[in-house]
């Protein structure tokens, strides 16, 4: 019998293993898909290394800055254009990035206004749950519409939430935009710092890599889970492919939209099955377009778009550029139909080629079933403490399940420790 079995080789995955082994436990990974990482994923594209997923990461995240330091990798910054672009009702305004950003945090600051006071403690989100029960019960939508914005401020702040969701804001919790911000010190500036600006030149399974590395464990890909089955003195897990493995604690670290594709046994709690149905709305899209054109930086913003943000990532030789456009919908994006990429270009950047596209539908892949936590309305206030809870040697953990930033890198590793600290002490 393995004494812990962590399925999922993500940040969660791989940081519960290596907490487990810190522990004195032996833990053995089982991955569904071909590859560790997860929802990051480091690639190549034509020669330019690049991430399809986790991208940007910041020194206000510490599990992950921590990680990024250890390993030694070298943060590197977006390029920063001195002019911007804005949609307003199809209408394509431009200014400088000074201009934008006036119209982006009247509007950002009134969405959060009181911040200090609901979240306190952005990592103990129910430190007082009292606090933060109106905005858990609404959308990013309602939450808008109940602000006085003019048609310029309604338009960006509607960019701005779908780039915090990554989904439609009618179906996102109104928490999570407040979350962010409170987490980044509560401002914009340094919430589009924390969230969009910084990536590591060596790329993210530079510091993944070392984290399984300390796990010294087997690690075994291509190997979905199936079902959990739990007794009083073991869990049971069956492979897709039928194969039982017996451990005497499991940490389960797939993402919340896949859950549901577990079966657990005994049935988890009603609140748990609950949470699981409820999922979360973070179901976009980021696509990297290979542009030709001049050699400007790009940096413009759309509601009402199937790309939302656009901007320039990558600055190659002679007149090309790769810009990065994050969506809020995975099924709203044409791949490979070049015709259609340029005609959603031209409306947010004219004067640009699109040579190349490059996507992959995280919405779609059967391990991810969405991109990051944006919690749904009631979430927090119903769903999240339970989520947490270990039953009995069955353990949660995973990056939309986490305290601090829940959505991001560093959420998956805050999850992972607590997940595997938890997992070893229920092997004992
Ligand atoms: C497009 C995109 C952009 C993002 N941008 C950023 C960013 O800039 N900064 C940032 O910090 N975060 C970003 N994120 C979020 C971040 O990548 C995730 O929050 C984090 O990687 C999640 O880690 P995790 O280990 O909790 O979950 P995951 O990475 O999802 O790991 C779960 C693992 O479980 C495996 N699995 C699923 N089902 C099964 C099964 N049945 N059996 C066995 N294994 C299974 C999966 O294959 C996966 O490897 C982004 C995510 C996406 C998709």
């Amino acid at each position: 019998m393995h004494d812990v079995i962590v399925i999922g080789a993500g940040f969660a995955g791989c940081s519960a293993a290596r907490e487990i082994r810190r522990a004195g436990k032996r833990p053995l990974i089982l991955e569904g898909n071909d590859r560790i990482g997860g929802r990051t994923w480091t690639a190549h594209w034509d020669g330019q290394q690049f991430e399809r997923g986790g991208n940007f990461f910041h020194w206000f995240q510490p599990h992950v800055w921590s990680e990024i330091v250890a390993a030694g990798c070298t943060p590197v910054a977006m390029p920063q254009s001195p002019r911007s672009a804005w949609l307003v009702g199809g209408e394509l305004r431009t200014g400088s990035h000074l201009d934008r950003e006036e119209i982006a945090q009247r509007a950002w600051n009134a969405y959060n206004e009181g911040s200090e006071q609901i979240l306190p403690f952005p990592f103990t989100p129910l430190a007082h749950p009292e606090r933060i029960r109106r905005l858990d019960k609404m959308t990013i939508e309602e939450r808008i519409n109940e602000l006085d914005l003019d048609s310029d401020e309604r338009a960006v702040m509607v960019g701005e939430g779908e780039g915090v969701a990554s989904g439609h804001l009618d179906d996102a919790g109104a928490l999570t935009v407040m979350r962010w911000h409170a987490l980044s010190g509560h401002n914009l500036p340094s919430t589009q710092a924390a969230a969009g600006q910084i990536m590591i030149e060596e790329g993210t399974i530079a510091f993944l890599q070392p984290i399984l590395d300390a796990a010294a464990c087997e690690l075994r890909l291509e190997t979905p889970v199936a079902a959990v089955e739990q007794s009083a003195d073991r869990v049971i897990i069956t492979t897709r492919a039928g194969e039982s493995i017996s451990a005497e604690a499991v940490v389960v670290t797939v993402p919340l939209n896949v859950l549901h594709d577990i079966a657990f046994e005994p049935s988890l709690s009603e609140l748990k099955q609950g949470g699981i149905a409820l999922g979360q709305a973070g179901i976009g899209s980021k696509l990297l377009l290979k542009v030709k054109g001049p050699s400007e930086i790009v940096s413009a913003l759309a509601d009402d778009h199937p790309f939302g943000f656009v901007d320039t990532i990558f600055e190659l030789d002679g007149d090309e550029q790769i810009l990065v456009c994050f969506g809020r919908d995975g099924d709203e994006i044409r791949d490979r139909d070049i015709a259609w990429a340029q005609q959603q270009l031209d409306r947010l950047a004219p004067g640009f080629t699109v040579t190349g596209m490059n996507f992959h539908d995280w919405k779609a892949d059967e391990f991810a079933q969405g991109t990051w936590a944006a919690h749904r309305p009631g979430w927090y206030t119903t769903y999240h403490a339970e989520m947490q809870r270990p039953e009995g040697r069955v353990i949660f953990a995973n990056s939309d399940l986490a305290d601090g930033w829940a959505g991001f890198v560093d959420g998956a590793i805050e999850s992972g420790i607590r997940g595997g600290r938890w997992a070893a002490a229920a092997a004992a």
